[in-house]
């Protein structure tokens, strides 16, 4: 080891030393002493390790204290980060789907901050039902005799399958044994749920006599699946919800409706195609439809199951419902959520998934030209940055073939792959990352869901990019 060093080594601040040091007393007020400590211990030993492998001098106190700040503050930071979703997809799952109106995040809070009568009846003082907060909402919004909620739809069909089909046999189309990503796939829901899948038809069609030829004294139930992220096209057949509930009906066997994502409007009000409804599948006769609360619905996770009133008190004696419930968070949002479809005329103002999916294509535009500008400011003269037309998705499963015009920009940086890597790595770094999807050779970055312009511009002064010489 080199004298020189040896001696800085020597004239290293000890622990106790940083720890004395009056600026260090914030840190601990703001992060603990135990975390506070164990960072200066971490700082100082691997300030002494650069020393060892040649680093030629040790910063004073004060340089030290900034270096413990920066391991505080990036260990406290969550993992779940606050980011701007640009990649066009409205819900998307991986980025925890619908962003919830300010009115369900402030009943949210109340409910976080306060005991509520989650279970307790305030009229007779004994105790309540869960249910009861959301069952005359749903019911008005759907027609449905009656509704329960649950931990997501994965869940609702989980225990719709376990309470009515445990043992017996569930028919279902082979045009509908779909899988909807992150392992939920039917025909394995169906196994834990102790139900015997009966496939019946072809993936392309299937025919009413298909079912009729499965039925049997052992079926516990029909089960109609929205083929929600793909569609079958060309030579196909399927029998109409309608019809099936005839058939369902004649032999006395419950058919079960699950609408993945479900809405509660005709979408077409907005500028988009019909996608059925829960109000129109209970109408067509289903005994039990399940859909989820945090797809185009616009709230928080939750699964709901509505229709037949005998069905669902069953569904309610079932254990595994107490396993699936949802806590008092969740239901306040979801209650706030559903009380703004009680006015249609302002729900595409105030909740956010609608106000996405109805916004204007010339808002869009305008926003990108704004941006274009400052963008390109931000990241010299080494990538190209063009206004462009681009498509949306809603996500999610709902619509999948359906995408909606929208705009955004085009950031290509000249070098190939590896730059666009890099590109996409430095929006990901910032302090609020900036999500986009990466095409043609291109990060495209589709403003449909950007609200916070100004956020997004102050963010930019963060960007850390330097292309390759
Ligand atoms: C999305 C979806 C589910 C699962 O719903 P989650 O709310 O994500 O649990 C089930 N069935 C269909 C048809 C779906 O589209």
């Amino acid at each position: 080891m080199a004298e020189a060093a040896l001696l800085s080594l020597r004239g290293i601040p000890s622990v106790d030393q940083i720890l004395r040091h009056p600026q260090t007393a914030t840190l601990i007020e703001r992060y603990g002493r135990a975390e506070t400590t164990d960072a200066v211990r971490e700082t100082l030993s691997s300030l002494r390790a650069s020393l060892r492998g040649g680093e030629k001098a040790f910063p004073d106190e004060a340089g030290v204290l900034a270096s413990v700040l920066a391991l505080l503050a990036m260990r406290s930071r969550s993992t779940l980060q606050p980011l701007f979703n640009l990649t066009g997809t409205v819900l998307h799952t991986n980025l925890g789907r619908a962003i919830l109106a300010k009115e369900a995040v402030e009943a949210a809070m109340a409910a976080m901050r306060q005991t509520v009568s989650i279970e307790f009846d305030l009229e007779t003082g004994k105790r309540g039902e869960r249910d009861d907060h959301l069952r005359g909402l749903i019911c008005d919004l759907t027609g449905a005799e009656d509704a329960t909620v649950v931990n997501n739809n994965a869940a609702a069909v989980l225990l719709v399958l376990n309470t009515l089909a445990e043992g017996k046999d569930a028919i279902v189309s082979r045009g509908e044994l779909i899988e909807i990503g992150g392992a939920f796939r039917m025909p394995e829901i169906m196994a834990r749920a102790g139900t015997r899948l009966v496939e019946i038809g072809t993936t392309n069609r299937t025919h009413a006599k298909d079912y009729i030829a499965a039925l049997r004294p052992e079926t516990g139930l029909v089960l109609k699946v929205h083929t929600s992220n793909y569609r079958i096209e060309g030579f196909t057949s399927e029998v109409s919800a309608r019809e099936l509930s005839e058939i369902a009906r004649a032999h006395r066997v419950p058919l079960v409706n699950d609408l993945g994502s479900g809405t509660l409007i005709d979408l077409s009000r907005y500028g988009l195609s019909k996608e059925p409804t829960v109000r129109d599948a209970v109408a067509e006769g289903a005994d039990l439809v399940t859909f989820s609360g945090d797809k185009l619905l616009g709230g928080p996770q939750a699964g709901f199951i509505v229709g037949r009133k005998d069905l669902i008190a069953v569904i309610n004696r079932n254990p595994m419902k107490r396993a699936l419930r949802v806590d008092k968070i969740r239901l306040a949002a979801c209650e706030a959520t559903l009380k703004l479809y009680r006015d249609p005329d302002r729900l595409a103002e105030r909740l956010p998934t609608l106000r996405f999916l109805a916004r204007p294509i010339e808002d869009i535009e305008a926003q990108a030209n704004r941006l274009a500008t400052v963008v390109e400011r931000a990241l010299g003269d080494s990538v190209r940055v063009n206004v462009v037309s681009c498509r949306s998705q809603i996500g999610s499963g709902a619509l999948p073939l359906e995408t909606i015009p929208s705009a955004g920009l085009a950031l290509s940086p000249c070098g190939g792959g590896k730059v666009l890597d890099a590109l996409s790595r430095a929006f990901r770094r910032l302090p609020r990352p900036v999500i986009g999807r990466v095409s043609d050779d291109a990060l495209i970055f589709d403003f449909r869901c950007l609200s916070n312009e100004p956020g997004f511009v102050e963010n930019l002064a963060f960007l850390d990019f330097k292309a390759p010489p």
